[in-house]
């Protein structure tokens, strides 16, 4: 029988993770209690279990003594290891920010866990996506015109051309694959009772 968490382009168990200063191995019998404690909520995916009330952040046990932020063990799981000393940013908390629904601070938005809800920044993004910085500047990079907004080169073989307009195809493809493991994390949710998440975007812009 084909697991659920099998996702097709080749991730297998173990996978790791950093937990303090030591890398912890996560288990598929890991990931299916993870989803345990997840519940869909509008475009969100709460985690619904051991949520600080100071952060606003979830914590999810690992090992004995071994907790690790939610959000960051389910990007690390659905989407890639996060490099050393990034962040993850919210791109629902941003969202409702801007349109002016959520006042920041240890809000709800913290404690989603949709994996393609998280963007791995620096610093420097991050203040850039802030509610704070004019959306003129966010869009500063479209005015580009030889790389995508995801720095891939718009040369001949990246580039294909829809309703008069210019596209990647290395993010065409990624887009693809995040649509795949997100129907394998649907799937999980679907085996545990629970609502599919809503489905990607079909361009990532
Ligand atoms: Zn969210
Ligand atoms: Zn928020
Ligand atoms: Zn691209």
């Amino acid at each position: 029988m084909t697991s659920l968490l099998t996702f097709p382009d080749g991730l297998r168990f173990p996978l790791a993770m950093p937990a303090g200063r030591r890398i912890v191995e996560i288990s598929e019998s890991d990931v299916i209690r993870f989803i345990g404690m997840t519940e869909p909520d509008g475009d969100c995916l709460r985690f619904t279990r051991f949520v600080s009330k100071k952060s606003g952040y979830g914590y999810f046990g690992l090992r004995c003594q071994v907790n690790v932020l939610a959000h960051r063990f389910a990007y690390t799981v659905w989407r890639d290891p996060i490099p050393a000393n990034m962040t993850l940013d919210h791109l629902c908390h941003n969202a409702a920010a801007w349109a002016g629904l959520c006042p920041g601070g240890p809000c709800i938005h913290r404690s989603c866990v949709d994996p393609w809800s998280l963007d791995v920044t620096t610093r420097l993004l991050n203040q850039r996506r802030s509610p704070h910085q004019p959306r003129a500047d966010l869009n500063h990079r479209n005015t580009r015109k030889d790389e995508c907004d995801h720095g891939h080169p718009f040369d001949e073989a990246n580039t294909y051309w829809w309703h008069g307009e210019r596209h990647c195809r290395a993010c065409r493809a990624a887009l693809q694959r995040a649509r795949r493991k997100r129907g394998a994390m649907s799937a999980a949710l679907a085996a545990q009772g629970k609502h599919p998440l809503p489905e990607l975007p079909l361009e990532e812009d």
